[in-house]
């Protein structure tokens, strides 16, 4: 029998990194898979991110992740970028296509199978309304759009920055969309089906921090939706739930969307259980 010592690469490129849990997920999936894989999580300062990707290549990876705050500037190092991705305008998931390296962007995708499969909802024809403007938004967003959701409407703090999601979404995916400032509480009408926040707030250690929207007239079917995925139960999905509305938190975001990147790396059917019971772990939840 001959020995294989050579593991198969995989890991995060990131500024700060350390305490990015992804490592914990997807080492539990190679290891439920019996696959003889590594993954590593990285510092990669933005002036090294050029000599970071071309080490990667010459190395080998089999698949990269990119956090902040590298989901932009990856874009220029790559052969290729996949469709939705170009539309959201980052990456956050290299796979390897022979010798070629292909952008991804799974975190929108991770969000609509959560919606879909967690919360058991088709998002066609649905009206939704996205708290933030950042790259959570953006990505969710697109694959809203593209998932065939009727309506979109984003609320921002920041006028340019959302001005400029609804201007992109509207001109890249074709959707109906729309921007609201959000200076004041935000009034959730009867009309919406999903509410996403899609900001930070909530996000440790502002554990006790909430969105400012009013769910007094909402409808009884409204999905709330958080991408908070640390703590998972935050303030505003247990306001959504003290009120009897569905909710979906951000751990199944983050879940899948390393299911999804371990699919497109493995090429195999990813062990969901084991991946959502490592990060649990990790995270304490
Ligand atoms: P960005 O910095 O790109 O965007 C942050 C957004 O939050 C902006 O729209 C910003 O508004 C808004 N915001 C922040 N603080 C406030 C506040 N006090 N009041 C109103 N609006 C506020 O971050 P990302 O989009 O990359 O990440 C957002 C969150 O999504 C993070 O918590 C991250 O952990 C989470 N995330 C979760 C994932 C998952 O898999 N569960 C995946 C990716 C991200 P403004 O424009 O006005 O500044």
């Amino acid at each position: 029998m001959t020995t294989n010592y050579k593991e198969e690469l995989t890991g995060v490129f990131g500024y700060p990194v350390a305490e990015n849990p992804t490592c914990v997920m997807q080492q539990a999936a190679f290891d439920a898979c019996g696959l003889f894989w590594r993954y590593l999580t990285i510092e990669v300062k933005p002036e090294n991110l050029a000599a970071a990707i071309a080490g990667a290549r010459v190395m080998g990876f089999q698949g990269i992740n990119l956090t902040i705050p590298h989901k932009v500037a990856v874009m220029a190092l790559l052969d290729e970028i996949a469709a939705d991705a170009a539309m959201i305008g980052a990456v956050n998931t290299v796979r390897r296509s022979g010798d070629r390296l292909i952008g991804e962007n799974t975190d929108g995708k991770g969000f609509l199978r959560g919606v879909r499969e967690d919360a058991g909802i088709d998002p066609a024809g649905k009206r939704v309304v996205i708290l933030g403007a950042g790259g959570a938004a953006r990505a969710i967003a697109v694959e809203l759009a593209l998932a065939q959701a009727a309506h979109i409407d984003v609320v921002n703090r920041g006028i340019e920055r959302g001005q400029s999601l609804v201007a992109d979404l509207g001109s890249r995916t074709g959707v109906s969309t729309a921007f609201i400032p959000w200076n004041q509480t935000y009034q959730v009408g009867a009309k919406v089906d999903i509410l996403v926040n899609a900001t930070s707030i909530g996000l440790y250690p502002d554990v006790d921090a909430m969105p400012d929207v009013a769910l007094d007239d909402v409808a009884a079917h409204l999905l709330v939706c958080d991408v908070i995925p640390n703590p998972p139960n935050t303030p505003f999905l247990r306001a959504a739930r003290a009120r009897n509305l569905k909710t979906l938190d951000g751990l199944s975001m983050l879940v899948y969307q390393g299911v999804i990147g371990f699919e497109l790396w493995a090429g195999a059917k990813a062990p969901e259980a084991a991946m959502r019971a490592a990060l649990q772990q990790a995270l304490g939840v």
